[in-house]
């Protein structure tokens, strides 16, 4: 058994893994870097020998993780590919959407590689897509089996967005879990993650979150409680709130928490805006509340909150009226996106909020704002002058990843004899290492370099 990183640095990144078990190749997500342009945002599959992967896992449907499927299965026609039916029906979405963006990136800014796929490339991908429910034993070609002799595989739901899973391979008395990305506590849909407690000889575990530490007295209730104060102080002074929030999973679960806000009176109900991405994914979430594993299935969020779609052409028309809030995405507030946009109209008046409510890349426009001080000019986009920073800024931490103390937590629980450490920035995955060599005396602890194979055992 070994695994190989397939992704280009020791960084976040785009996601991919292969692993090779009884003879199968096998790739774990295929994702796309969020920064990185053209071929270069792709992991490196070049590594794996053309043509002969069996199977390909996807977690979830973040980019960082499906983003690159399509440039896969068009090398590896042959492969079969596993995800839960909650991560197809969003990555297909994703996919498409990710064509457009390539196109527009392609006419905008000269990428010439891009699109590095097209709609009937997504669609060509899909057809080798196999969903399977979290809990169902199966072998790799799909069919339910508990026989040891051949690899098998099992989806564990991971608590981080709808559909997202973990996943456990069992081959000749041996187990490997990969994580992907997860989440081990409540958000206000998702439930935190079920996953294996016993048993996982390898463990490939996410590290998003190792260089921060969860504040003394952090807790998500008294965030929210936060978040609710600051949004009504926002409106008493006559303003506007907006919230830059990825498409998928950020802006449900906000949704979620406002209207969660109004039905215990803490907040009426009041005007919101989003973007088109970001409803037909709240579609795909309301359509499918009743089979997902997580609170409030009930809740379907386009009819109870009815926001607002803001278009492309819209977001460059429509002020940041009184008592609104913009929701809208990318959550890093990327060049051209509606929220980038949009806050050009934000960040120079005093009356508006920004709120910031996940990770920022420090270099992204987002990243640049929360470290800025009042007054100083800003740059959004290469393409327009910087502003001067004059809106209410506050930030809260509603994170869809697990804190590295629940993570390490959790790798103490099942002492693996080897610990892979992926996705994860090196300060991170720097704490992760101490950590569990200081604390798991005999566990292999292994950060996997791009390209160099590690045995599994
Ligand atoms: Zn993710
Ligand atoms: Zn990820």
């Amino acid at each position: 058994m070994e695994l190989v990183n397939l992704t280009r640095r020791t960084e976040i990144g785009s996601n991919s893994y292969w692993m090779c078990v009884g003879g199968k190749n096998i790739i774990l997500d295929a994702g796309l870097h969020p920064k990185l342009e053209g071929l270069a945002a792709i992991p490196d599959f070049s590594r794996v020998p053309e043509g002969k992967v069996d199977v390909i896992f996807v977690t979830h449907a973040h980019q960082d993780h499906v983003g690159g499927l399509p440039v896969l299965t068009r090398r590896e026609p042959q492969a079969r590919v596993f995800m839960t039916e909650q991560t197809a029906r969003i990555a297909d979405v994703m996919l498409h959407n990710s064509v457009n963006v390539m196109t527009r990136q392609r006419e905008d800014d000269g990428i010439t590689e891009y699109p590095l796929f097209t709609h009937r490339g997504v669609d060509f991908c899909a057809q080798a897509w196999h969903t399977r429910p979290v809990g169902r034993r199966c072998n790799l070609l799909g069919e339910a089996s508990d026989d040891d002799a051949e690899v098998t595989f099992e989806f564990f739901d991971a608590g981080h967005i709808l559909g997202s899973v973990g996943i456990l391979f069992r081959y000749k008395g041996r187990t490997i879990f990969y994580t992907g990305d997860v989440n081990f506590e409540n958000q206000t849909l998702m439930q935190g993650a079920s996953f294996p407690e016993e048993g996982v000889d390898v463990l490939i575990m996410e590290t998003t979150r190792g260089d921060s530490p969860v504040p003394p007295g952090f807790s998500r209730a008294n965030e929210e409680d936060r978040l609710v104060r600051g949004i009504r102080r926002a409106f008493e002074s006559g303003g506007s709130v907006t919230i830059p929030v990825f498409a998928l999973g950020k802006t449900q679960e906000l949704l979620a928490m406002l209207w969660n806000m109004r039905i215990r009176g803490l907040l009426a109900h009041v005007p919101i805006y989003i973007g088109g991405l970001s409803t037909k994914i709240t579609g795909i979430y309301d359509a499918l509340a009743d089979t997902s594993i997580r609170s409030h299935p009930e809740l379907q969020l386009l009819q109870e909150m009815a926001p607002y779609v803001l278009s492309g052409n819209e977001v460059n028309t429509v002020a940041p009226r009184k008592k609104c809030i913009f929701a809208l995405s990318s959550g890093m507030m990327t060049e051209h996106t509606l929220s980038n946009i949009f806050c050009r109209k934000v960040l120079g008046d005093a009356n508006q909020s920004l709120f910031f409510v996940g990770y920022s890349d420090p270099e992204s426009p987002a990243g640049r704002i929360r470290r800025a001080a009042q007054d100083a000019p800003v740059s959004l986009d290469p393409d327009s002058s910087p502003i001067p920073l004059r809106c209410h800024i506050e930030e809260f931490q509603f994170s869809a990843h697990a804190s590295r103390e629940t993570l390490r937590n959790y790798a103490l629980l099942l002492k693996p004899s080897k610990v892979l450490l992926v996705h994860g920035d090196r300060p991170a995955i720097d704490w992760f290492q101490l950590a569990l060599f200081k604390e798991l005396t005999k566990t292999e602890v292994i950060v996997p370099e791009p390209g160099k194979p590690v045995k599994l055992g």
